[in-house]
């Protein structure tokens, strides 16, 4: 249960300096004293890592990996020991279901494998990769959501095959050359690409992603949109990509290219097999979001 501290954990932002103090002072008895003491000189004296280093006589990077161990075991001693005090500091979000680790691979990274977690209340699957997650600072939980389409799945992966495949429909098969309609009124809504009018809520959610890569709709009269993708994900949502993805379960995502095709601009994206040189790439038209090439 390590995980149920909020996504965006991170204790000099998350916390007033006092706070900090009295928290690492109630940890006192459940952490080294070395490690406790390395956390109160970072985050509540701001010394900064090269001059702890050279203090105690180890690398920058040392000391880093040192700061990150203790954050890691101050993490745990919040979601045990200290568990009403990480609640009370909104640090814990208590009654959310545990992080599990999924069958379904990184494919950012390659070498870790998912972890998931529902709230069907909310019909939300957040998937998220344990190490691309710790790298990044604790943003990079993807949230996927769908409709009531999510309300008596429990399975992981069929649960986001099943996003996926409503992804496909509705933006590439029903789209019209990047048209599709408003999920509450029916009028006609231009796909856009960039940051959706709702990022600013969802901080967490965008923080890792560049706004070139995102696509979205937005029904300025009903002041909602369907959600927002990606190149990449729309590429996985197409069927012969899905099937790529049964037959080599383990593939990483190839950076997003921009290529004119035909004298039109378009993005190629793909996604190769971590242990042989399987890929598969799709090209889309950047114009009118179709598919001009996959293979
Ligand atoms: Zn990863
Ligand atoms: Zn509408
Ligand atoms: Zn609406």
């Amino acid at each position: 249960a390590v995980e149920d501290v909020a996504d965006d954990f991170d204790l000099d932002i998350e916390l007033e300096r006092d706070e900090l103090i009295t928290l690492l002072d109630r940890a006192m008895d459940l952490l080294p004293p070395e490690t406790r003491g390395l956390l109160i000189q970072h985050y509540v004296e701001e010394t900064p890592q090269a001059e702890l280093a050279a203090q105690v006589g180890l690398s920058t990077g040392a000391v880093g990996v040192r700061i990150h161990r203790g954050k890691l075991a101050l993490r745990k001693a919040l979601v045990t020991d200290l568990y009403s005090e990480a609640v009370a500091h909104g640090l814990v979000t208590p009654a959310q279901a545990d992080w599990v680790e999924t069958r379904m691979w990184c494919m950012r990274c390659g070498k870790h494998r998912l972890q998931g977690r529902f709230n069907h209340a909310e019909n939300f699957l957040h998937l998220r990769c344990p190490a691309c997650y710790e790298r990044s600072n604790g943003v990079g939980t993807i949230t996927y959501t769908h409709n009531n389409g999510l309300r008596n799945i429990k399975a992981f992966k069929p649960a986001y095959a099943r996003i996926l495949n409503w992804c496909y429909a509705f933006y590439l098969e029903q789209a019209n050359a990047g048209v599709v309609s408003c999920q509450c009124c029916g009028r006609a809504l231009p796909l856009q690409v960039g940051l959706p009018p709702w990022a600013s809520n969802f901080p967490g959610d965008f923080s890792d992603m560049r706004a070139e890569t995102i696509i979205y709709d937005w029904c300025d009269q009903c002041k909602d949109g369907a959600g927002c993708n990606t190149w990449s994900s729309l590429a996985l949502s197409i069927p012969q990509v899905q099937q790529f993805w049964r037959d080599h379960p383990r593939m990483v995502k190839l950076p997003e290219r921009h290529v004119e095709i035909a004298n039109s601009p378009a993005v190629l994206v793909g996604y190769a097999n971590v242990t042989d040189s399987a890929k598969i790439e799709v090209a889309f038209s950047t114009n009118t979001f179709e598919i001009i090439y996959i293979g």
